[in-house]
C-alpha cells in the first residue's frame, strides 16, 4: 500500500539528506565493486559490503544515525542491481544521480513507526521525524517493511503490512470448488460444473497499451537526453515523459483493483479452485516475426500478462489465506483444451476452434469453459475417461515435489515454476497427487 506523504519543511530537508546519504552508499557500493573487479579481479559480493558497514560508519560518522538495516537493505539494491546485471536482464549498474534515485527501504520493523489504521495518518521516522500521509489501504494489519520514495518530486511511503496476522479466517470455509481457464479471448473461464461464467479484461487494460504507445511515439519523437553527446532533454520531451509514467501508473492502480475485485469475489463462494500450470507465452498472441517482435513481447509483457499473472497470484494468496487449496494442473499432462469433460474423449483442437464439441457424447460447450471443467474434474478426481480409471500407488514426482515444498521457503520461487501441483496443506493433497500419477501415465 502506498501513502502519500506530506513532509513540512524541517521534515522535508531530512527526508534529502537521508536520501542523499543513501544515494551516496549505493554509488560508494556500485564504485567498490567496479575497482575491486579491474584492480584485484576480486568479486565483492552482499556479505562482504554488509561486513564493512561499521568500519564504513566509522569513517563516515553522518551514517552512524541512519538505521543500519535500511544501510544495508540499500546494499542489497546494488547487489539486486549486479544480480541483474549478470543473468542479462538489467543493464550495468551504473552511478546514480540524487535525482535519479528513488529512495530506502526499511526491511524489517525497526527506524520507522506508523500511526494509521490503514486510511490516512502518521508515518514516524528516526531522526526525521512525524510525516503526514495520506491514502487508504485496502487491507491492513501490522506494518511489516516501509520504503520512502521520492518520484517527480512527490514522497510517498509504501508499507506492505502482515495481513496473515490477522487473516479474517472465515468461520465457514465456502465450499465452492471451481475450475478457471486464463486465456486471450476472455480474461476468465469459471465454471464450478453446472454455472459457467466470462470475464473479460476490462477495457482500460485493454486501451491502455495503446494509448501508453501513442504517448510514447509522441515522446520520440522529442529531444531526448544524450549522455554522451551531452545533449539535455527538451522541455517537451519531459513533459512526454511525465505523461508516459502518469499513464503507466494509472494502469497499475486501476489494474490492482481490478484484481483484487475479481479475486475477492471468487474465494467469496469457493475454496477449491483448480487452474493451469502457468504457461505466460499461451496468454497474449503471438507477435509477428520481424523487428518489432521483441518490441511487442515487451509492451504485452507489460499489460496484458502483468494483469493476468496479478490476478493468477492474488487468487491463489486468497484461496491459501483462507485455508482453501490452490491446484496447478500440468496442462501438458491432461491437456484440458483437447479432451471433453464429459466423457474424456481427446480430440486435438486448433487456437481457431473457439467451441468444444465432442465427437463421442455429443457435448457442446465454450472452448475455454470446457477447458475449466476439465480441470476442476481431474482436480477433483471425476474426470471421466482414461485420467481416473487409472490407479497407481507410487506417485514419484509430486510427492517428491510436496516434501521440497515443505521443506524450504527460499527454494519455493524457483521451484514454482517445475512443480506439476501445488496445493496448500489439506486433505485433498492426496487425491491430487494420486491423479497427477494417473495423469502421467496416459499423457
Ligand atoms: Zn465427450
Amino acid at each position: 500500500m502506498t501513502f502519500r506523504l506530506y513532509p513540512n519543511k524541517q521534515t522535508q530537508q531530512s527526508l534529502r539528506y537521508h536520501q542523499k546519504l543513501h544515494k551516496d552508499l549505493y554509488n560508494a557500493a556500485v564504485n567498490n565493486r567496479f575497482t575491486q573487479y579491474q584492480k584485484f579481479n576480486h568479486k565483492v559480493d552482499y556479505f562482504e559490503q554488509q561486513n564493512c558497514l561499521p568500519a564504513f560508519k566509522e569513517v563516515w560518522t553522518e551514517y552512524k544515525e541512519i538505521n543500519s538495516q535500511a544501510l544495508q537493505a540499500t546494499l542489497k539494491r546494488v547487489d539486486f542491481a549486479f544480480e541483474r546485471w549478470f543473468k542479462g536482464l538489467g543493464k550495468r549498474p551504473r552511478f546514480k544521480s540524487i535525482r535519479h534515485y528513488s529512495g530506502w527501504t526499511y526491511p524489517a520493523k525497526t527506524g520507522y513507526s506508523v500511526e494509521s489504521n490503514g486510511e490516512n495518518g502518521y508515518l514516524n521516522l528516526s531522526k526525521i521525524g512525524r510525516i503526514q500521509m495520506r491514502g487508504k489501504a485496502k487491507y491492513w494489519g501490522k506494518p511489516t517493511t516501509c520504503t520512502i520514495v521520492y518520484r517527480n518530486g512527490k514522497w510517498y511511503a509504501s508499507i506492505t503490512v502482515d495481513v496473515l496476522d490477522q487473516a479474517l479466517k472465515p468461520e465457514v470455509l465456502p465450499t465452492g470448488a471451481i475450475g478457471i481457464d486464463f486465456g486471450c479471448k476472455s480474461a476468465l473461464s469459471i465454471t464450478d460444473g453446472e454455472n459457467h461464467q466470462q470475464i473479460d479484461a476490462p477495457k482500460f487494460l485493454r486501451n491502455a497499451e495503446q494509448k501508453i504507445k501513442k504517448v510514447s511515439k509522441e515522446k520520440r519523437r522529442k529531444r531526448a537526453p544524450n549522455r554522451n553527446k551531452k545533449v539535455k532533454a527538451s522541455r517537451r520531451w519531459k513533459q512526454a515523459q511525465a505523461q508516459v509514467s502518469k499513464l503507466t501508473r494509472q494502469v497499475a492502480n486501476q489494474r490492482q483493483n481490478w484484481v483484487h475485485q475479481v479475486a475477492a469475489e471468487i474465494i467469496s463462494s469457493n475454496s477449491f479452485v483448480a487452474t493451469e500450470k502457468l504457461e505466460v507465452k499461451n496468454m497474449t498472441s503471438k507477435a509477428k516475426k520481424g523487428q518489432r517482435k521483441k518490441q511487442k513481447a515487451g509492451l504485452n509483457k507489460s499489460i496484458l500478462d502483468l494483469g493476468f499473472g496479478m490476478l493468477r497470484s492474488t487468487i491463489k494468496y486468497k484461496v491459501e489465506q483462507i485455508g482453501g487449496v490452490f491446484v496447478e494442473v500440468p496442462t501438458k499432462k491432461v491437456k484440458p483444451s483437447q479432451t471433453c469433460p464429459k466423457c474424456g474423449h481427446q480430440h486435438k483442437k486448433t487456437l481457431n476452434i473457439r467451441v468444444h464439441e465432442c465427437g463421442v457424447c455429443g457435448y457442446i460447450q465454450d472452448r475455454d469453459i470446457a477447458a475449466a471443467e476439465v480441470m476442476l474434474y481431474w482436480s477433483k478426481g471425476t474426470l471421466p475417461g482414461l485420467g481416473t480409471n487409472l490407479v497407481d500407488a507410487e506417485s514419484p514426482s509430486s510427492t517428491s515435489y510436496t516434501r521440497k515444498q515443505a521443506g524450504s521457503m527460499k527454494q519455493l520461487g524457483t521451484k514454482k515454476r517445475q512443480k506439476s501441483v501445488e496445493v496448500s496443506a489439506s486433505n485433498e493433497l492426496r487425491d491430487v497427487e494420486t491423479h497427477s500419477s494417473g495423469g502421467a501415465n496416459y499423457g
